[in-house]
């Protein structure tokens, strides 16, 4: 806002403008009379039309949806943007879903698989579009390599495995205490009878 130079101006303490220091006393009693500040929102609102403002926009109102208590004014907002029951579109399978539910639902959904027509393999819902723009229809591409890898991985478990077993015990001594212990076992039901 510009403010001509050879004019003071101060501030009215009623509603915070700059006023032109000549009008001063003529603004202040006006705006005080008239004009009253909100003390939710700092808006100079008529005082008349105080309470319609704070019904229109303050006001505490129930969102249909999820029952939590908004300001009027931001139910719009609310309702659209930020309700956990607002109803949002699964971007797989495009059904409607409670905007809390639909992170859990596009999980298992985008886990589904669906036929790539290109390539002829499933794909996951959830890599399709960037499978899709990789695609080029051909089988042994982006797919060998990635099989290949987990071949290889595959592999190195195995040694891993392997390694960590240690030498097995011979398979003699494994037959040798299963004897022992059902020698044991029938020596001990004996004693018993
Ligand atoms: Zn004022
Ligand atoms: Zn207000
Ligand atoms: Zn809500
Ligand atoms: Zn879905
Ligand atoms: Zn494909």
């Amino acid at each position: 806002m510009a403010v001509a130079s050879d004019q003071t101006t101060s501030i009215c303490n009623n509603c915070d403008r700059e006023i032109p220091s000549l009008n001063l006393d003529l603004h202040v009693a006006h705006c005080s009379l008239k004009l009253e500040k909100c003390k939710i929102c700092g808006l100079m609102v008529p005082k008349k039309h105080a309470d319609k403002h704070f019904l229109k926009k303050h006001a505490p109102v129930t969102c249909s949806l999820c029952n939590e208590t908004v300001e009027r004014e931001e139910l719009a907002v609310h309702k659209g943007e930020n309700c956990p029951q607002r109803m949002l579109a699964c971007e797989y399978c495009e059904f409607p879903l409670p905007a809390i539910d639909l992170i859990e639902h596009q999980e298992v959904c985008g886990n589904r698989t669906e036929l790539c027509h290109l390539c002829s393999r499933y794909i996951m819902l959830r890599e399709r579009s960037v499978h899709e723009s990789r695609c080029n229809g051909s089988t042994n591409n982006i797919t060998e390599s990635s099989r290949n890898t987990s071949q290889a991985e595959r592999d190195r478990g195995a040694l891993r495995t392997q390694q960590h077993e240690g030498p097995k015990p011979p398979r003699v001594l494994t037959i040798a205490i299963i004897g022992i212990a059902v020698v044991l076992g029938a020596l001990f039901y004996q004693r018993k009878a």
